[in-house]
């Protein structure tokens, strides 16, 4: 990881390192700003994890702070499959968002029976157009987005940032 402090990419690649914060649609991820930031720590260690419930064993998915079956607060970190199959995508191969590049793959997931998460909705990357068919298997893949400033202290740190996607498996 780089040094805290040095800005070299901040904000959307596509604004030439001019940082516009209504432009930018990665999540905060330091604990300063995000009470799930244990998922994003667990992303940079390859893993990809979610909450479980200690009281009902509802594992909910995005992660949260408080059961959405009991309310319960008392909730653990679980590790989730890494690979899955596609159901069904969408591929937008112009006009995709800024800051993304065509084409722009969603799929529809399936982890299978007896997986703690049975779908999922995700970005599919390292695909060429016209590639992805419906079936096929992809797996679990970190990638690094463009760092964040926040202010800790009347002091502006820059934040690493990773988040997670898709490829499918040659
Ligand atoms: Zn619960």
């Amino acid at each position: 990881m780089a040094d805290e402090n040095k800005a070299e990419i901040v904000g959307t690649p596509a604004l030439d390192g001019t940082y516009i914060a209504e432009m930018d649609m990665w999540p905060f991820e330091c604990q300063e700003f995000n009470r799930i930031y244990p998922f994003y720590d667990n992303l940079r260690a390859g893993k990809f994890t979610t909450t479980k419930c200690q009281k009902c064993g509802h594992i909910a998915y995005p992660p949260g702070v408080i059961c959405p079956r009991c309310w319960s607060d008392e909730l653990e970190w679980v590790e989730l499959p890494q690979r899955a199959k596609v159901v069904t995508f969408t591929e937008t191969q112009a006009g995709a968002p800024i800051g993304f590049p065509s084409p722009l793959i969603m799929a529809w997931l399936t982890f299978g029976e007896g997986a703690p998460l049975k779908h999922l909705l995700a970005r599919i990357i390292n695909c060429k157009e016209g590639e992805l068919k419906e079936g096929d298997e992809v797996k679990f893949v970190v990638f690094d987005v463009p760092s964040h400033p926040i202010e800790v202290k009347k002091e502006t740190k820059i934040r690493e940032r990773v988040y997670y996607a898709f490829e499918p498996v040659k």
